[in-house]
């Protein structure tokens, strides 16, 4: 596979080894572009920028459904991609490649309208909304191709050509969908760079790339920040979570499995994923050992396996921090009720883990661990469950289980998060803005608020 630049397919001597985090084969190896190759994709967006800001909203929507149709056509193929890089059992995949169509299709619904602000005597006063420029993307590794679709439809609906730069554990399904997609697009108004981080400092220090979308750490987006500042490029960024499921006396214990793979879809890494949770004191004990219970019944494997509920962490260095994180809470008095180890063999299998008798002062609960681990702990006051789960530097998501829905509703208004759901977790609406408060990251993503990151606001001020 290869790099899409100014409509070409270019390759690389040097290169980009993949591995299935399954099997620890080598699966392919991808060019590994440098911040020439980036020059020369900026280059070609923003030629193209010319052009694509002038269509019709018209045809940038028949655009976006005719993408939608050609990810749907080879959904299977992207599926298992999927599978062989992030690690994810198969029925995860097809639905984040389907996922991906569905959000083009959703943005194809959208308008970039203008706005009339004042219509009074001879003055005329209008608000648009204005390409912004081409666009540099920056993309992470736990859900690729859904972050991808959740960038590049807006911007495209919007008017801006991009530059993707896709992580470099998971480049193929990028590269894949760029096969796929490029014949439906003008030349330029895509390009598809694969490389290191080096490569995506390339793009954000890049002085005609006029905004930078990243998903990734905390500690990225605060680097990719400082370095927007240069040219004071616009930025959204869709940073780490941490987040809370407060658990209150009356849960009906027939969720338990819904906060349990909450918690673990994905092997917990999914940014929205249940990172900690606090269970009312009355039931801590029944909760804690049904979960345990789901825990141990969990089928970890290989994600082309039938049956696959689990498949390994991404990467060695992920698994790595998540061994540090539960070997720390241990060294903490946490207790290790089941999991806290690998599984033996090939792949980087990690048990899921579920620890106990840890607090806010334990790293496993205060920083984003981001993998198949989760803390439960007890409070006895709702209040003081809320003051807990505001209480860190993350606010992406949150949650509160109950059978009281207007109690529910009146606790998540409080939590801090720039999600809050009720009886459930993980529930993204394409066409809701989704994005963090405090440290969780800036702008929003989906939906009208998420268009509207890939545009200017213009005022036009008419005198009749
Ligand atoms: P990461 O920050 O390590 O890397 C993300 C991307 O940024 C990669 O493509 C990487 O090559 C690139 N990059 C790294 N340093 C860079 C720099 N200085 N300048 C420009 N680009 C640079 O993140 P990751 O490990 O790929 O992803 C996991 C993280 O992503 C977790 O923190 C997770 O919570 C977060 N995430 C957030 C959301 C969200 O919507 N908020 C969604 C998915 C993942």
């Amino acid at each position: 596979m290869k790099m899409l630049i100014d409509g070409e397919f270019v390759d690389k001597d040097k290169r980009i080894e993949v591995e299935n985090p399954a099997t620890n084969e080598i699966i392919y190896s991808v060019p590994s572009g440098d911040a020439g190759d980036i020059n020369e994709a900026v280059s070609a967006a923003v030629r193209a920028f010319r052009g694509w800001k002038k269509e019709s909203l018209e045809r940038k929507r028949k655009t976006l459904l005719r993408i939608a149709g050609a990810v749907r056509e080879n959904a299977d193929e992207l599926a298992r991609l999927l599978v062989l890089e992030v690690g994810k059992p198969l029925p995860e995949a097809r639905h984040e490649a389907l996922s991906c169509a569905r959000v083009f299709e959703e943005f194809a619904s959208l308008d970039v309208r203008d706005e009339i602000i004042r219509n009074e005597g001879n003055t005329l006063v209008i608000a648009s909304r204005r390409p912004l420029g081409p666009a540099g993307l920056i993309l992470p590794w736990n859900y690729p191709l859904a972050v991808l679709a959740w960038k590049l439809a807006p911007a495209l609906l919007a008017g801006d050509s991009v530059v993707i730069k896709p992580s470099p554990y998971t480049p193929l399904n990028a590269l894949k969908f760029g096969e796929i997609v490029s014949p439906l697009l003008p030349q330029g108004v895509l390009n598809i760079v694969t490389g290191g981080d080096e490569t995506g400092r390339a793009l954000v220090e890049h002085p005609e790339i006029r905004k930078i979308a990243f998903t990734g750490h905390v500690e990225t987006g605060r680097s990719i920040m400082s370095a927007a500042a240069k040219n004071l490029k616009r930025i959204s960024l869709e940073l780490g979570g941490n987040d809370p499921a407060i658990i209150l006396r009356d849960f009906d214990m027939k969720n338990l499995q819904s906060v349990f793979w909450s918690a673990f879809r994905n092997a917990g890494q999914v940014c929205i994923a249940v990172k900690r949770i606090y269970v009312h004191e009355s039931i801590h004990d029944e909760f804690v050992k049904g979960f345990c219970e789901i825990a141990n019944s969990v089928r970890l494997g290989n994600g082309l396996n039938e049956g696959t509920q689990m498949g390994p962490v991404n990467n060695p260095e992920q698994l790595g921090t998540v061994e540090r994180f539960v070997r720390k809470a241990e060294e903490k008095g946490g207790k290790i009720l089941t999991g806290g180890r690998r599984k033996e063999g090939k792949g980087y299998f990690y048990y899921p883990t579920v620890i106990t008798d840890v607090d806010e002062s334990v790293g496993i609960v205060a920083e984003e661990q981001f993998g198949p681990a989760v803390p439960i702990m007890s409070f006895s006051d709702e209040n003081e469950a809320v003051e807990r789960a505001n209480s860190l530097p993350f606010g992406l998501g949150a949650s509160v289980w109950t059978r009281d829905i207007n109690r529910g509703m009146s606790i998540a208004s409080r939590l801090e998060a720039g999600t809050a759901w009720v009886n459930t977790h993980m529930l993204v609406d394409h066409l809701a803005p989704f994005g963090g408060f405090k440290q969780s990251g800036i702008g929003r993503e989906l939906g009208e608020y998420g268009l509207e990151e890939y545009t200017e606001l213009k005022t036009v001020t008419v005198k009749l």
